[in-house]
């Protein structure tokens, strides 16, 4: 079984939740238990926020949720074109946050890493973000 779907929004706060309802409703064609949507929710919560905050910062601009479905897994794609990632590994790291003033609490990774099967980071600086997520 193969579904496909792509999504794109302005880096706005307000389309944060909307983000998250797309991809758990997509994600329902999968039989997911309330467990596994309340888990692919707050993933994507986190991943669609960091775009927003950290990607982007004060400005505008576009972010984009890409979703596959490959027989019974979900992979999901969150892609900004914005500030990138210098050092990815550290910024993987529990408690690890570039904006301490913001009352980030640096566990988005993390809670990322805890609620999906797979978390993968590609970014170049300058250039933009994306989180691979697979459950
Ligand atoms: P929290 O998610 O707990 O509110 P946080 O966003 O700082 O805090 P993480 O989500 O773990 O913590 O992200 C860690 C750091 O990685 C961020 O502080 C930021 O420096 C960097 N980062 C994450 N996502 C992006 C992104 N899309 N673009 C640029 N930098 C990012
Ligand atoms: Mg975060």
């Amino acid at each position: 079984y193969k579904n496909h779907m792509k999504l794109e929004f302005d880096s706005k706060s307000q389309n944060e939740a909307f983000a998250r309802v797309v991809v758990a409703s997509f994600a329902t064609q999968l039989d997911p238990t309330l467990e596994e949507i309340a888990d692919i929710k707050t993933a994507v919560s986190e991943a669609v926020t960091n775009a927003i905050i950290h990607g982007y910062e004060d400005r505008l601009g576009i972010v984009r949720v890409i979703c596959n479905i490959q027989g019974n897994e979900l992979e999901i794609l969150v892609e900004d074109e914005g500030n990138g990632i210098t050092d990815i590994p550290q910024a993987m790291e529990p408690l690890f946050t570039s904006k301490p003033e913001l009352e980030r609490s640096g566990m988005g990774f993390t809670v990322m890493e805890t609620f999906m099967d797979e978390v993968r980071v590609y970014s170049e600086p300058g250039k933009g973000t994306r989180i691979r997520m697979v459950k």
